[in-house]
């Protein structure tokens, strides 16, 4: 797009200062393997498609409930917990962009975060003016916990981390957390944990004994429903109330009613979420096998995504030429992890797809 030059000064001043998040490339094209933006490759439920189409015949002359209530139970039921400690939002980026102002405008403090982590943070906090405090992943791209641990006479405004990391799919262990909300007993611990549901045991089991943790999922990637718009908060009641206020400062009605009764469906469907991320997770153990065969060093992975790096290849080039292979995923031009690729896990079919690709590729390589 073509602005005239004369455009941004109508911007508030600050607007010209944001970087914003640039989402992974979801293509015109649909011929192309799309590993790039961890969504699940398998379709939601049929009985999220149903409950939509059925929500679509009536009321759509009305608002939706503001407080989400009917979903918030069903949530809240699923995780053991009250409504009044479950949140919901269009997406979980939303969650985190409330979470973000609700608690970590602290007086100037910085927010502490590991170096390599979901790089919507650092988003949030340019938009909120939030200073970024980071903690380097050790050389095994492993959280750092203590490094988490408050210098004498700082403040600080909180904490956020991904369970398990993004890009790189590493796993914290719930000693770990709990660890992390011992450091910083006085502020918010935010917990994204947007690839849990891939093998890793959720922190939400810790929120009675923790008055400042925050747990954030989303129904993108596990339950398939990321063109839906659903995800959600658990913490207890105090941490909920300051999500709503931020919440009802911005947009009464986030969920619509076609959102709001397909994610209900998706937790009725217990059968469909766990076969579909069964077949995940068995699918990112072969992929993460064949890769290794192939050569690359491969980050264990808890997510359904698989973090990995050649030796002997660039990594930017080889995601290039996999593009021109039919097949997308993901490169992020950033210190520390310049060579390595995300790739997410697809079906049996799509793995085979890239898997081939590769070969094709690392045979016409000259060995570096
Ligand atoms: C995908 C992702 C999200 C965003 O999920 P949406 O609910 O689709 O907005 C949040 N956090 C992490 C770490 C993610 O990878």
């Amino acid at each position: 797009m073509n602005l005239p030059a004369t455009v941004p000064s109508f911007w508030s001043p600050v607007v010209g200062g944001l970087s914003p998040y640039v989402p992974g490339e979801q293509p015109k094209i649909d011929r192309l393997v799309k590993l790039n933006t961890n969504e699940n490759p398998y379709p939601p439920s049929p009985r999220v498609v149903e409950a939509i189409r059925s929500a679509a015949e009536r009321d759509l002359q009305l608002y939706p409930d503001p407080e989400s209530v009917r979903l918030r139970e069903t949530i809240a039921a699923y995780h053991g917990l009250d409504a009044g400690q479950v949140f919901v939002g269009n997406g979980s980026d939303e969650v985190l962009g409330h979470a973000f102002f609700a608690f970590f405008q602290q007086a100037g403090a910085p927010l502490l975060m590991p170096d390599i982590s979901y790089s919507f943070y650092k988003v949030y906090c340019g938009l909120y003016a939030i200073p970024v405090r980071t903690v380097p992943l050790d050389a095994r791209l492993q959280v750092d916990v203590e490094g988490f641990a408050p210098e004498s006479g700082l403040r600080y405004a909180g904490a956020v981390v991904a369970h398990p990391n993004a890009p790189t799919g590493s796993p914290m262990t719930l000693e770990q957390i709990e660890r992390l909300l011992a450091l910083h007993p006085d502020r918010v611990v935010l917990v994204d944990e947007a690839y849990v549901d891939f093998g890793s045991p959720s922190a939400i089991g810790l929120i009675d004994r923790h008055p400042n943790l925050l747990v954030v999922h989303t129904l993108s990637k596990s339950r398939s429903l990321a063109g839906l718009r659903v995800g959600f908060a658990c913490g207890q009641r105090h941490l909920i109330e300051g999500l709503e206020r931020v919440k009802n400062s911005f947009n009464s009605y986030p969920l619509d009613r076609l959102a709001t009764v397909g994610a209900m469906a998706a937790f009725e469907d217990e059968a469909w979420f766990q076969d579909t991320r069964r077949r995940v997770m068995a699918s990112r153990e072969s992929l993460a096998r064949d890769l290794e065969a192939s050569g690359f060093e491969v980050v264990p992975s808890q997510a359904n995504f698989v973090f990995v790096r050649h030796p002997s290849q660039d990594a930017a080039t080889l995601a290039l030429a996999l593009r021109r292979h039919g097949v997308l995923v993901r490169h992020f031009a950033t210190p520390r992890i310049a060579q390595y690729l995300r790739i997410s896990v697809g079906t049996p079919e799509q793995c085979e797809a890239l898997l081939r690709a590769l070969r094709v590729l690392l045979a016409e390589a000259p060995a570096a």
